[in-house]
């Protein structure tokens, strides 16, 4: 790839970002008192933030859809209180391991769908014990067989539950998810005429959707599936579930680093970029995926089935709900500055090329300054940012 080659990402512009940071300065003394409460560094959960995105999430496809259910990816934020929360608001549980599970059993969730590849047996146990709670997302025609070993010497009155995944992309590394679509005849004939496991649905996932085209693709490759399945199939598909993976309407931002100029100067050697800006990839309004994804679903699959159509969100749901508080524990320079927590708090390097504002909740301004904010860690990529909003 040759630099003319790049695509040029937008500017993140000043007024959506100095509107975003004055929001959270003007909830600075709620932080502060956190704070002093309970100590630093510490994360904060906004539960009534998380009920107004479950709020607007549901009403969006809500409008369209008469019959939905949504189910929050407990992956994207594993913190019981999360889920707690949003049980609370009437979602169900999407639970990806059997860890998920146990946690999602224990908050009383009574719709939990647990999906996600290489279930192990013991896994799969627990959700047969809780199946009338739990509807098994099979990964694999292996799983299948699996679950049918398991459940061979019992005498159900109320069979185990099942869907199937299918794979959105036969190539890379997604292909890892599911059946291909082309199998589900396959897939069909092994597990109809089963009498302790019952399908119910399909599920298909895709990740990072910045617009709803990935998904509309999809359901449009699944329309031609559906046409030539036996009626007996269609009929029994009570469920849809299309998955999660909606990027949050802010869109995505991105230090220089982060851009496709900032990579391939970094490969060639050269500076990613210049510090003082941040990037903006747009995202998609979560009224725009309802209404589109509505009118793909209306146009390619309700003419085979009579379904309810289920949504997988995470990070949409959860993303701004949580904060993390942190102090400086040493200045070093004007420009630097160690803090009290690590970005193992996070779990990976993300700030290095992901943009997120940095607040000093002691001085609040509205201008950035440079500044280098790095963690505790032994490592110099315990980044947090190079940035500071302070007076
Ligand atoms: C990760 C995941 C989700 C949630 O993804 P987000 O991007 O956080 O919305 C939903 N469903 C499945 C199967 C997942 O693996």
């Amino acid at each position: 790839m040759s630099e003319t080659h790049l695509q040029k990402i937008p500017l993140l512009p000043k007024e959506v970002l100095h509107k975003f940071v004055s929001d959270y300065f003007n909830r600075k003394h709620t932080y502060q008192a956190a704070v002093e409460k309970h100590g630093s560094p510490l994360w904060i959960l906004e539960s009534s933030v998380l009920k107004e995105k479950a709020g607007q999430f549901s009403n969006a496809f809500n409008q369209y859809f008469n019959k939905t259910s949504f189910y929050f990816a407990m992956k994207s934020n594993n913190h019981p209180d999360v889920s707690a929360t949003l049980l609370e608001y009437g979602f169900g549980l999407d639970v990806s391991s059997g860890e998920e599970l146990k946690t999602a059993l224990a908050l009383n969730a009574n719709d939990i769908i647990f999906s996600g590849p290489g279930k192990t047996n013991k896994e799969l146990s627990l959700a047969v014990q809780h199946k009338d709670r739990t509807i098994i997302l099979l990964d694999s025609f292996s799983e299948l067989e699996q679950l049918k070993a398991l459940v061979s010497r019992s005498d159900f009155t109320h069979p185990v539950r099942v869907g199937i995944r299918l794979t959105t992309n036969p190539n890379g590394l997604w292909r890892k998810f599911g059946i291909l679509p082309e199998k589900l005849l396959t897939f069909w004939n092994q597990v109809k005429d089963l009498s302790n496991i019952q399908f119910k649905g399909l599920q298909f996932h895709s990740s990072w959707n910045l617009t709803p085209d990935r998904q509309v693709e999809f359901i449009v490759l699944l329309g031609t599936i559906l046409k030539n399945m036996p009626e007996d199939f269609n009929n029994s598909i009570e469920f849809i579930d299309i998955g999660g993976g909606y990027w949050p309407e802010e869109g995505e931002w991105l230090q220089s680093a982060g851009t496709p100029e900032g990579i391939y100067n970094a490969a060639i050697g050269k500076d990613p970029g210049p510090l003082d800006v941040h990037y903006r990839i747009p995202g998609t309004p979560i009224k725009t995926f309802a209404q589109t994804l509505f009118k793909a679903i209306q146009s390619h699959l309700f003419p085979f089935v009579n379904c309810r159509i289920c949504f997988e969100p995470g990070r949409w749901i959860c993303h701004s709900a949580m904060q993390i508080l942190f102090m400086v524990t040493d200045k070093k320079a004007n420009d630097l500055v160690i803090t009290d927590a690590g970005t193992n708090a996070i779990g990976w390097e993300r700030f290095e090329t992901d943009y997120f504002p940095i607040l000093n909740l002691s001085r609040p301004s509205l201008q950035e300054n440079p500044c280098h904010i790095l963690g505790s860690l032994c490592t110099p990529h315990d980044v947090w940012g190079v940035h500071l909003f302070r007076r």
